[in-house]
Formats: structure tokens, sequence, C-alpha cells
């Protein structure tokens, strides 16, 4: 039998495109399938437009602290409508050089909601496409609880192309994009309430990176109800009003509310019931090579709820073209896997937390130090840069490393090579420090 393609890719995003161009620098014949602007939701509606606000975020704080340096003070306010335009422009730019990209690799893109026909055919709009394997990446959405009122809640989607800064936001949870979304707006000048249902943000984090990030955010002026809930959302004359329950049991006027409360793999309307791909805890359910419960379909990234990271999806796409087209089977690893949280303050984790370290029945030691950053010694800001390294009692080696502080990102992508490699403490120490770094204090601390 014949087929229209060799691959036919399902979502341009991260996972969908590195899967589709190195599939076909393998030879074979590919299409990709994007009902949206192609990049998916990294380029998009997520890290790529969210670091860009962060970085507009920052000049507040910036320019107050320039006084201490010296500087006469800055008086200057926001334009919302040009950020945002701005940051638009630059999404539109980066999707233009992404179906570039997918040209040069010779990667045909097909325009429009995909659903499944049968087990080898899909449409795409009003076509219908063949193809010997199928590749699902089609990302996730934001998931909101179901309360009265919830449809006039945002989701970080809409957060993109708000027309009017909110004055006042509520931001309804306590994960990534609940922290970094508050700190955002905080910092390009809105009131942020911070409506958390544990007594903790970041759950899942080691325990002392959740404090410091949270002591931090609190320092920085977000006004947290722990404990709490909403219960209803109500238009009002001056806005929305959030009926809250459990700790601070009171009403709360704001002019927008965001609900940062988890994402859902995107299977709405895609048919997976038409060619019995298995689902389970409303993912896809795929082993490690990514394959499917039928044999020619796989699946990669957000869809899957591995590990919700863009170099993930990238990893799982391009192993997966390794192993389908390449002769070269392979699978990613999820140990040590790096990540950050772009909150204000930042923070990066590599490797285990203290508690998953003594819940495997390891005995740690733990070095760990907090200090003023050098930057603060003009400014006078209580702000505090907190490291940690939980390292194997026995073996010495360094099981996980945990940053809270400014470029606590870049800082960790360094520390994780390290990490991933198997470098003991005892490495760590016979390195030099770059002095005077921040960096410096994880191969200091004794
Ligand atoms: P998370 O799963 O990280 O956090 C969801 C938050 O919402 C938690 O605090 C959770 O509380 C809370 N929550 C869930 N349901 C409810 C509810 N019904 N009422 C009140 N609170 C609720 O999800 P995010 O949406 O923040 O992010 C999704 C994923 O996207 C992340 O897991 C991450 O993989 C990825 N991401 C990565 C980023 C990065 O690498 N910098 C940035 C942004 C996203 P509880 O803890 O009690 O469950």
């Amino acid at each position: 039998m014949s087929y229209d393609y060799d691959l036919l890719a399902i979502g341009a995003g991260s996972g969908g495109l590195a899967a589709a161009k190195k599939s076909a620098s393998y030879g074979a014949k590919v299409a990709i399938a994007e009902r949206e602007l192609v990049g998916g939701t990294c380029v998009i509606r997520g890290c790529v437009p969210k670091k860009l606000l962060v970085y507009g975020s920052q000049f507040s704080h910036l320019y107050a602290e320039a006084v201490s340096y010296g500087w006469s003070p800055v008086e200057s306010s926001l334009n919302w409508q040009y950020l945002i335009t701005a940051i638009d422009k630059e999404v539109r730019r980066l999707s233009e050089i992404h179906i570039g990209l997918l040209a040069q690799a010779g990667v045909e893109l097909l325009r429009g909601n995909v659903t499944f026909v049968d087990a080898h055919t899909v449409a795409v709009g009003d076509r219908q496409v063949t193809a010997e394997k199928i590749l699902i990446a089609v990302g996730g959405e934001a998931f909101k609880p179901a309360i009265p009122g919830i449809e006039l809640a945002l989701t970080s989607r809409e957060m993109f192309h708000l027309q009017v800064q909110p004055q006042h936001i509520a931001v309804v949870g306590g994960g990534y994009i609940a922290v970094e979304f508050a700190g955002i707006m905080k910092g390009l000048g809105s009131k942020v309430t911070q409506i958390v249902r544990r007594d903790l943000v970041l759950n899942g984090f080691d325990d002392d990176i959740r404090a410091y990030v949270q002591a931090g955010m609190v320092q920085h002026g977000i006004d947290f109800r722990f404990h709490t809930n909403v219960e209803k959302i109500e238009p009002v004359p001056a806005g929305l009003q959030l009926t809250l329950t459990g700790e601070s049991e009171t009403t709360l006027t704001v002019d927008a509310v965001l609900y940062a409360t988890g994402r859902l793999p995107n299977l709405e309307g895609l048919g997976l019931e038409k060619v019995a791909v298995a689902v389970k805890e409303k993912a896809i359910a795929v082993d490690e090579y990514s394959r499917t419960s039928q044999p020619h379909i796989f699946a990669v990234g957000d869809c899957t709820n591995r590990k919700n990271l863009t170099p993930i999806a990238i990893g799982e796409g391009r192993a997966f073209a390794d192993t389908e087209f390449g002769n070269h089977p392979r699978h990613i690893s999820y140990r040590n896997v790096p990540s950050a949280v772009f909150s204000h303050p930042e923070a990066a984790t590599v490797g285990l937390t203290e508690a998953e370290a003594r819940d495997l029945f390891l005995e740690v030691v733990v070095y760990q130090t907090q200090f003023r950053p050098m930057f603060h010694s003009l400014t006078g800001a209580d702000e505090k840069t907190f490291m940690k390294l939980i390292v194997d009692k026995y073996t010495d080696v360094v099981l996980g490393a945990h940053m809270v502080g400014d470029n606590a990102a870049e800082i960790i992508q360094g520390v994780a090579i390290a990490v991933k490699m198997g470098a003991k403490k005892k490495d760590f120490d016979a390195t030099i420090g770059i002095h005077p770094s921040t960096a410096e204090e994880f191969v200091t601390m004794r």
C-alpha cells in the first residue's frame, strides 16, 4: 500500500517540528499539520513571549536601583500596548523562521484542523492525507476548574494579547505559570493578589527553594492568600468579584483573573477513538520510544504528559526520528533534567530534592548557603540568593543542585552538566571559582 507521506506530524510545536525535520533529514517524505501559528506553545504562547515579558518587567527594579549607583532618579512609565505589540511581532517573526526551516528541510506544511479518519488517514481542514507513520505532537492547553463564572477568567494564552494592562490582577495557582506571571505583572506595575490552595508555592520543588521563592515574592509585594480557593467569579461594575473560601474568606474585586491551575493534553477533536490509540489519565499512553498502543502511531511532548518542558519535547521528537527513520533506535533519559522558574526571584534546579533523596532512603549531606548578592551591597535591598547541594553521604555523588536568585537558570544549566556526568562533591571542591560571581558559591560550599 502506498501513502502520501512516510510521516505526518500533527502539531507544529517544539516536538513536532524537531521530529519532522530530523525525519526528513533521513530521506523520509514528511508533512506537518498545524491549525494555528507554526511554533506551538513555547514559541507562540509560552516560553518565548513569557521570557520577553520577564525582561520587560525587570526595568522597574533596575530604574529604582540605579539611584544607589549614583544615577539620577528615572521617571518612566510603561506603554503596555507597545510591549504587547512588540512581543507579538517578534513571535510572528520566529514563526516565519520556523516555516522557512521546514521548507529548507523539505517538510510540507499543511494548514487546518486535524482529525483522524482511519488508522492511516487524517483530515487536515477539508483535505485528506495518508501517511505510513503518524506522530501526534498536539501539546497541551490550560485547565480551568469548573466554578461559576470561570469563563470570565484568563489563561496564559490570553495574557499575551490583553489590550489594556490590568491595574489589579488575581492569579490563581502556585505552579510555574502562576508564579512567573505574578512576578511579571508586579514588575510591570500591576497590583497582584495570588491565590494558592496550599501554604507554599511550587509544589514538587525542593522545600527550601519553595520557601525562598515565596519569601522573595512577598518581599516584592505579591499579596498572597494561602489555603484559599475561589468559589465563584462575578462581573461587578468595578471589574470582577471573586468570592474566596478557606483561610481568606472574603471577596476580592480585581480587573482581571488569571487561572494557572495546570495544563492538560490537547486531545479534543483529534478523533483518537477512531484509531483506538490508548489514553491514560487524559494523556496519550506511550512507551519509552514514544510508541502508542498502535504500532505506527507515535506521540511526543506535552500531549503525553511525561515532563512538560520544551527541550524534552524536542529530545523525544529527535529520538523518535532517529529510531524510526535513522536506523538508530534510542530514547531520551528523564533523569537529572534541569528546569527553571522565571519568577522574581528566579529559581532553577537539577536532580533530586532533599525530600526525594530521603524518600529513596539515601543518606545525604546537605550543603547550603544564603547571602546578599554583591549587586545589592550598594542598593541595600534585602535580596537573598540561596543555593543548595544534596550529596550522597557514601558515594559523594552530587544528587541535586538548587538555587534561588538572579541568573539561577544560567548558573544551574552549567551545574547540570556536572550533575548529569555524576560529579562528586570533591569535583565541585576541586573546581576553581570565578571571582567575584554568584556561581562560585557552588564550588566553595563546605
Ligand atoms: P503546575 O502543575 O505547575 O501548577 C498548577 C498549580 O495550580 C498548582 O499550584 C496547583 O496546586 C494549582 N491548582 C490545580 N488545580 C487547582 C484548582 N482546582 N484550584 C486551585 N489551584 C489549583 O501547572 P502550570 O499551569 O503552572 O504549568 C503547567 C506546566 O507547564 C508545568 O508543569 C511545566 O511543566 C510547564 N511550564 C514550564 C515552565 C518553565 O520551564 N519555566 C514555565 C511554564 C510552564 P497543587 O500544587 O495543590 O496541585
